[in-house]
């Protein structure tokens, strides 16, 4: 720890509370925005212990409302500048290709913050083709292509962005710290921690994930209608070539990601497992339901990959009613906001999200809820 101040000394400018991939961001984009500020970021574990830790790490150039648009590309611009800035941010540039039934076209066109997609040639379905074994679209079907999208390791992303907020000094950055209750004080919110200790801050985030509905505020995080799920991804044990692509079955809401580092590939599909909380450690796993599903999508679009299917990562995120991230204050005091529900795009959005929530604090500041 770097600079830290004891309780009761002089309060924090800004405490965050959960270092996933939403409140890694929220201390990183804080610190750019208010560099006089002292951050205190701090986590009942450590920083990807939650769903950041299992994610996909895919971003691709898309949202289903206007706002999910706009979040998605303010995201991808942050990323793309903050990966600029450091060549290890691990961040990689993936072709992305999209299989979608012949009547969903134009909807896909909707959902794009990027350029038009544009169909398939035959000689580059050819090659897809080698890369995914079997594709062959029927007549229902057309396969589109994008701008890029990225990939990345958020767990990583979420540690580099705390190292550079712990390293500045005044900041503090705590692992295995649980805060169990946030309450007003004299010069602003106190923290109390379940080791009995505590601090004081004059604004709090609350980024705790799927935490979010037991832990500070959980009660706001219900009546906003805050549920977790789970979220699925397998592994499929086939080395992808030098620079293949991912490939989006938009129909399914699922897609196959390439790590060739790992030598295989990621198929992330959508689990219906609802108040899965991330409290029930036996219920986080992978399930033959879920093998199903999996199997499904490749039997039906990619048939050769199926032997390969074996293992996965599995976590449940928090998801708003609207499927959307709530960005909202979290008491009547203004000096605290919630910044939850990633439902399942957490990670492409969080630049975003850091921003909304850091303008609750501006007088000026649009409530997103
Ligand atoms: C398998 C899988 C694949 C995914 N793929 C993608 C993808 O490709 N693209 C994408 O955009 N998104 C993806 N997601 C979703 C994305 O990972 C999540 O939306 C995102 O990680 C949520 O981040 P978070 O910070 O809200 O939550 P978390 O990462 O869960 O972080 C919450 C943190 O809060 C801490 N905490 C909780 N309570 C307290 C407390 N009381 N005191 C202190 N700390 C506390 C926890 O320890 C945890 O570290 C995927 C998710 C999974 C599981």
């Amino acid at each position: 720890m770097t600079g830290e101040t004891p309780a009761r000394a002089v309060p924090f400018d800004l405490a965050v509370v959960g270092t996933g991939i939403l409140g890694a961001m929220v201390a990183y984009r804080a610190m750019l925005r208010h560099p006089g500020w002292r951050i205190l970021a701090v986590d009942r574990q450590r920083a990807g212990a939650g769903a950041t830790g299992m994610s996909a790490g895919f971003d691709v150039p898309t949202g289903r409302c206007e706002r999910q648009r706009s979040m998605a590309a303010r995201s991808t611009a942050f990323y793309a500048e903050l990966a600029g800035r450091r060549p290890a941010s691990g961040r990689r540039a993936v072709d992305v290709f999209w299989l979608v039934s012949a009547g969903g076209r134009q909807a896909l066109a909707d959902t794009l913050h990027g350029s038009p997609p544009e169909e398939v040639d035959a000689a580059r379905a050819k090659e897809l083709a080698a890369v995914f074994p079997g594709l062959t679209p029927g007549p229902e079907s057309v396969l589109l292509a994008t701008g890029p999208g990225s990939r990345a390791v958020p767990a990583k992303v979420a540690r580099d962005l705390l190292r550079e907020v712990r390293d500045t000094p005044g900041n503090a950055v705590r692992d295995g710290w649980h805060v169990r209750a946030v309450e007003p004080a004299d010069d602003g919110l106190a923290l109390l921690a379940s080791d009995g200790t505590g601090v004081t801050a004059r604004r709090v985030v609350v980024a705790t994930g799927p935490w979010a509905v037991d832990g500070p505020y959980g009660d706001r995080a219900l009546a906003h209608g805050l549920r977790t799920k789970k979220v699925v991804a397998f592994h499929v044990q086939s080395p992808p070539p030098a620079g293949a692509p991912a490939l989006v079955f938009e129909d399914e809401d699922a897609f196959l990601l390439p790590q060739p580092e790992h030598g295989r590939w990621l198929l992330s599909i959508t689990s219906q497992e609802w108040d899965v909380p991330a409290t029930r450690a036996d219920r986080l796993v992978v399930t033959a339901e879920d093998r199903d599903i999996a199997r499904a999508v490749l039997d039906r679009h990619v048939p050769g990959f199926g032997a390969g299917l074996a293992g996965g990562q599995v976590h449940c995120d928090s998801y708003p009613p609207d499927g959307l991230p709530l960005v909202t204050r979290a008491d009547d005091t203004g000096r605290a906001v919630l910044a939850v529900g990633g439902a399942g795009a957490g990670y492409r959005l969080a630049p975003a999200v850091a921003e909304d929530a850091l303008n609750l604090f501006e007088p000026e500041g649009p409530d997103t809820a």
